[in-house]
């Protein structure tokens, strides 16, 4: 089995030190980041199969770093490492996509025991990437989508605004979440002007006619919904 590797986002340099030894003593691949901007460098440039945020760091929040790996569409699992004062805000993490949390200071054994269990519990659906919705179906992990059973022809790019719109199938995404999103970890940014091009593109791929579209909506105003249609 590939070796599990872990983001740990904290700017306490004496917790990085312990822990990234005893991670790495427990068999995982380990990569630091001190605080929001340099955790963004890693996740565009590396796969993880875990991320352990601090909240408190000098740049924002472990919140905002989980909110955006979210709205990206990715399930990886997310722990949080709180101070005691921060457990009130916690169920803001939970609620923002957090999968867990230990409160500092906090046992190593039980630490790692959460770890084995979010990544036993991912290791068990990353076999079920297929999403069907409708008469939509995509296959997460091959970057694949099939509409009526035909397959698409898709760029990266549409793949992932298509994704991100079924992920969130029958409700509004705006326009500052896919931008943020499609944002992509190679760098190149995609501004609105972009988005609508590729949205055009996508519809001539989806719809049986682009010009009244009964998948892809414009939400006026606000951003795009995928309506779930019936095979
Ligand atoms: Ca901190």
């Amino acid at each position: 089995m590939a070796v599990s590797r872990i983001l740990l986002l904290e700017d306490d340099q004496s917790l990085v030190d312990g822990l990234s030894y005893a991670l790495c003593k427990n068999g995982y691949e380990v990569d630091v980041a001190h605080d929001v901007a340099q955790a963004f460098e890693r996740l565009g440039a590396q796969r993880y199969d875990l991320l352990l945020l601090d909240v408190g760091l000098p740049d924002g929040t472990g919140f905002d770093v989980c909110g955006r790996v979210r709205r990206q569409g990715s399930r990886v699992p997310v722990i949080f490492l709180t101070a005691a004062d921060e457990e009130l805000n916690v169920v803001r993490g939970l609620d923002g996509g957090g999968d867990d949390y230990v409160t500092k200071p906090f046992r190593l054994g039980e630490l790692c025991s959460r770890i084995r269990a979010l990544l036993r519990r991912a290791g068990a659906s990353a076999g079920e990437e297929k999403i069907v919705c409708g008469d939509l179906s995509l296959d997460a992990l091959g970057g694949r989508a099939w509409l009526r059973g035909e397959a698409l022809d898709l760029t990266a790019a549409e793949y992932r605004l298509l994704a991100l719109l079924v992920r969130n199938a029958n409700h509004i995404v705006t326009r500052e979440a896919i931008l943020d999103a499609l944002w992509d970890s190679a760098g190149a940014f995609v501004d609105g002007n972009t988005l609508s091009v590729y949205v055009r593109r996508l519809r001539e791929k989806v719809e049986k006619d682009p010009s009244h579209p009964e998948h892809l909506l414009t939400a006026r105003g606000f951003g795009y919904q995928w309506k779930e249609v019936s095979p």
